[in-house]
């Protein structure tokens, strides 16, 4: 079965080809060719249906599966901010410094030192004109200040609940063990062994 991922992140890719050894994983632009999908819902779930309908809707053969998936960080004490402008938290020209930057600014701000925090990922799986989505949650707390140079993003200020460390300061596969994503990864794959 061919599996089109309807995202240009290599990271991605290559998580949903070791999460599905068995399918055929295809980036959707060897199908389509550059395409950009405006992410302008106001959840996670929104953005992720939209990114994988309009894929599906442009690739046009109704039993290809498409899947994508929209992730990010909410912080409760900053009125759940990034949430799902993580991204591009720092605006249009953002990367992960700077994005770390604004929000190390807003805690400051705020005097806050440590403070919950949750990763949020929202997978979609279109097939058959059907659309299926499974969330992954991973919780803990943030601090003002980036340790470690393991993980991307906002990892470096995230510190998962049971652990003293920073997933910029921890190895890879324990972040794999628990995070928002693997947890979403396992719920998509029970749903297309159920779906093809
Ligand atoms: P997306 O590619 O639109 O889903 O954006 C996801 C953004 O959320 C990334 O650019 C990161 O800033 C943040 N993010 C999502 N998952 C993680 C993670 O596992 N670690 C660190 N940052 C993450």
């Amino acid at each position: 079965m061919k599996i089109v991922l309807a995202t240009s992140n290599k990271g991605k890719i290559e998580e949903f080809k070791k999460l599905l050894p068995n399918e055929e994983i295809i980036p959707f632009k060897n199908l389509i060719g550059e395409y950009e999908v405006v992410e302008d819902g106001d959840t996670f779930k929104a953005n992720a249906v939209k990114k994988a309908k309009e894929i599906y809707e442009k690739i046009g053969d109704k039993n290809i599966v498409v899947i994508s998936d929209d992730s990010g960080i909410s912080v409760p004490a900053l009125n759940d901010e990034p949430g799902i402008y993580s991204a591009r938290y720092a605006g249009v020209d953002a990367d992960d410094k700077k994005n770390n930057a604004k929000l190390i600014s807003n805690l400051k701000k705020k005097n806050i030192k440590k403070t919950k925090a949750y990763y949020t990922a929202c997978i979609a799986i279109v097939f058959k004109n059907e659309v299926y989505t499974v969330h992954g949650w991973m919780h803990g707390n943030v601090i003002d200040k980036e340790i470690g140079d393991k993980g991307f993003g906002y990892d470096p200020m995230f510190i998962p609940d049971s652990f003293d460390k920073t997933l910029g300061e921890l190895p890879h596969e324990i972040k794999k063990e628990f995070s928002h994503r693997s947890k979403a990864l396992n719920l998509a794959k029970k749903v297309l062994d159920i779906i093809l």
